[in-house]
């Protein structure tokens, strides 16, 4: 049967409330980005634009300093791709740097590098190597010290923040064989035994990064449901658990199609057995501790994709210069000039958007789960298509491995494996796909909660009414003023100088963007969910949106600074204006498109009706018989 494989998974509607328990929900600062969705500019939450304190700025200058050099004369990235190994002389040079405790407070043994500084150096390590900063990353941007710092107790906090700014390596173990993007489904279990003073952890995780080596991991499993009105609530919760507890086995580790030098394995948990106070945050807890952890940890990403953008710039300033073809140099074709200009100032506003969220976290007080999500999507995406361009513009030798260009005479330049090493950023910490649904969930958010119950068809008539009569009284105000967003445009902005008009748009298209919200909602109501390709547009206008106004917000701060200002003023510009064209072209498509054709398409290529095309294919899987296992789900086992 189809439907075997889908036995004893949650069903869409528990998925959901789980993801939903695990919102975060108190700020001080409102989110930006959410805001615009429904139709407020509030410039005043990110300009003047938020950046580290001086005193941080100083300690973050300081310790890039040191770190720069021991990257250049010490990590040899080629070695690690070629080899999939880590030099533990590497890792060692990393310990002796503090690397492993850039997050962790001073007071405990780490460096206490603030957010931005902590990014700096991730965008540092990854311009050079891909696996190394996957390292870095995986120990504090998710593992045990960033949910430590979070949620850690006062014992738990002595216990092993030390250990882990001293570099005993940690990991962050969510994903399973049978659970990728919709952690609700979690199989593997952690029961209370010895009256609740422990809990054996029985389960399998996979693709844990840092796993096949990890001192300490922080594990999410289910533990016992509970009953809420009436109604069986799924409970996940975190644990701390060491390496050396008896039935943690690494089963295998993970290779990929790049980063070959991280430790990534598929574990296994067999009874194993941790005492209560491993627990972190509480019982219950995991699901939403894991979610706010990635909230902070997914801006590492966007920091890492500015590291490797920047360096492409770099490669391509000196190669389009000295490539010479059809008598002139390859930058002075406008196919490749254009392109050159284009990543260039999408760096300047990928830069800004990372550093701005960075800045929010380290000022404190601000709802960054959307700005944060945002940047991972957006510069995830645009460094995917920048890299593209790269490797085109170096020709065949973008293709071509840097071992193989040093070895006939030429410079070395990694740009194949820069390639390999980034694609999977558009899959993990939240795939492309998943981040679009996240960011549609915020954008009608508001809407779902003055008017959700009237879409509900299980809530009763009463709640019904009451709703209505609060709905109708804040849209009749609400509606009419999102189309008077365009007067509001007349505000001038003139401090903005030659970008005012790039802000102006901004204000006037939030009124729109609210209104195609609403409209989507009026016409598809409960069903708007399931037209992810709509959301999706919607949602990335709203990034453009963003994107534009970090760009112009740090030229500015920068212009004030007198820190390149008129040229940042300028990439600014040349970005706003490839923004613009996008975002009319994604309202275009809002309205005009093929997305139910194109659903209706692809069902009917499911079903196998299309099969006449795959004839001509040669026998795959050489050696796997074809009753093999669908997915890793029981591939190992
Ligand atoms: C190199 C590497 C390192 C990793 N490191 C870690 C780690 O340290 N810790 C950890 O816990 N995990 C880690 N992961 C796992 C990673 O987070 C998952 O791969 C990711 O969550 C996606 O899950 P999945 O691969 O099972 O894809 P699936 O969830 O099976 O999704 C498959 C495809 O369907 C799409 N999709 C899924 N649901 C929807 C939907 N509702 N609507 C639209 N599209 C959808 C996805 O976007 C994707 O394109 C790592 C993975 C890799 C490859």
């Amino acid at each position: 049967m189809a439907e075997d494989h889908l036995k004893g998974q949650v069903t869409e509607e528990e998925a959901r409330e789980v993801a939903e328990d695990a919102r975060e929900e108190k700020w001080e600062n409102p989110s930006f980005t959410k805001e615009l969705f429904m139709g407020n500019f509030r410039l005043d939450l990110l300009h003047p634009f938020p950046e580290e304190t001086p005193e941080q700025r100083a300690k973050g200058d300081a310790y890039l300093d040191k770190l720069g050099p021991f990257i250049r004369d010490h990590i040899d990235a080629d070695e690690i791709d070629a080899t999939g190994d880590m030099p533990p002389a590497v890792l060692e040079g990393l310990r002796q740097l503090g690397a492993f405790g850039m997050k962790i407070p001073e007071t405990y043994g780490g460096l206490g590098l603030s957010q931005t500084s902590y990014s700096r150096a991730v965008e540092m390590v990854t311009s050079h190597c891909g696996s190394t900063a996957a390292w870095l990353s995986a120990h504090q941007s998710i593992g045990v010290p960033q949910p430590l710092k979070l949620f850690g107790t006062d014992e738990q906090k002595k216990k092993y923040f030390p250990r882990l700014a001293a570099g005993a390596i940690s990991a962050f173990a969510l994903t399973e064989p049978e659970v990728g993007s919709d952690p609700a489904n979690m199989r593997t279990t952690a029961e209370p035994v010895e009256g609740g003073k422990f809990f054996e952890i029985t389960g399998e995780k996979l693709w844990c990064t840092n796993g096949a080596v990890a001192d300490v991991l922080v594990v999410m499993a289910r533990t016992p449901s509970k009953m809420v009105n009436g109604r069986e609530r799924k409970q996940i919760t975190a644990f701390i658990v060491e390496k050396g507890m008896p039935g943690f086995e690494v089963i295998h580790r993970c290779r990929f199609m790049g980063m070959n030098g991280i430790q990534n394995g598929l574990l296994r948990f067999n009874k194993v057995r941790v005492p209560r106070e491993n627990i972190l945050w509480g019982e219950g807890l995991g699901l939403k501790l894991a979610l706010i952890t990635l909230n902070t940890g997914r801006l590492t990403l966007p920091a890492s994709c500015v590291g490797t953008t920047k360096r492409c710039i770099e490669i391509l300033r000196d190669w389009a210069n000295e490539r010479i073809q059809w008598g002139t140099a390859i930058g002075k074709h406008e196919a490749v000039a254009t392109r050159i200009a284009d990543m260039t100032s999408m760096t300047f506003a990928m830069e800004a958007l990372t550093y701005l969220t960075c800045g929010m976290v380290d000022r404190g007080g601000y709802d960054i789960r959307i700005e944060a999500a945002a940047a991972k999507l957006y510069n995830t995406e645009a460094t995917w298509a920048i890299l593209h361009d790269t490797l085109q513009i170096r020709g065949g030798r973008g293709y071509e491995t840097a071992p193989s260009l040093r070895a006939r005479g030429e410079k070395p330049i990694p740009v194949e494996r820069m390639v390999r090493d980034f694609r999977v950023n558009l899959i993990l910490e939240g795939s492309t796909e998943i981040m679009h649904l996240f960011l549609a969930r915020e954008a009608v958010d508001a809407h779902f909660q003055l008017a959700g119950v009237l879409l509900d068809p299980r809530a009763p008539v009463s709640a019904k009414v009451k709703a209505f009569g609060k709905a109708a009284a804040f849209y009749a105000r609400w509606y009419p003023t999102r189309w008077l967003a365009g007067l509001r445009s007349l505000r001038s902005y003139d401090e903005f100088g030659d970008l005012a008009r790039h802000v102006r748009y901004v204000d006037r298209t939030a009124g729109r963007l609210a209104r195609g919200v609403f409209h989507c909602m009026m016409l598809y109501q409960a069903k708007l969910e399931k037209r992810q390709l709509l959301l999706a547009r919607l949602v990335d206008v709203g990034a453009e949106l963003l994107v534009m106004t970090a760009a112009c917000a740090r030229a500015q701060a920068m212009r004030k600074r007198g820190e390149n200002g008129e040229k940042a003023v300028a990439l600014a510009d040349h970005f706003c204006r490839g923004a613009r064209r996008r975002i009319d072209d994604l309202f275009r498509r809002l309205w005009r498109n093929e997305d139910v054709r194109s659903y209706r398409l692809a069902q009917r290529v499911l079903a196998g009706e299309h099969t006449w095309l795959e004839e001509g294919l040669a026998p795959t899987y050489p050696g796997v018989p074809a009753e093999a296992p669908r997915a890793a789900a029981g591939g190992a086992r």
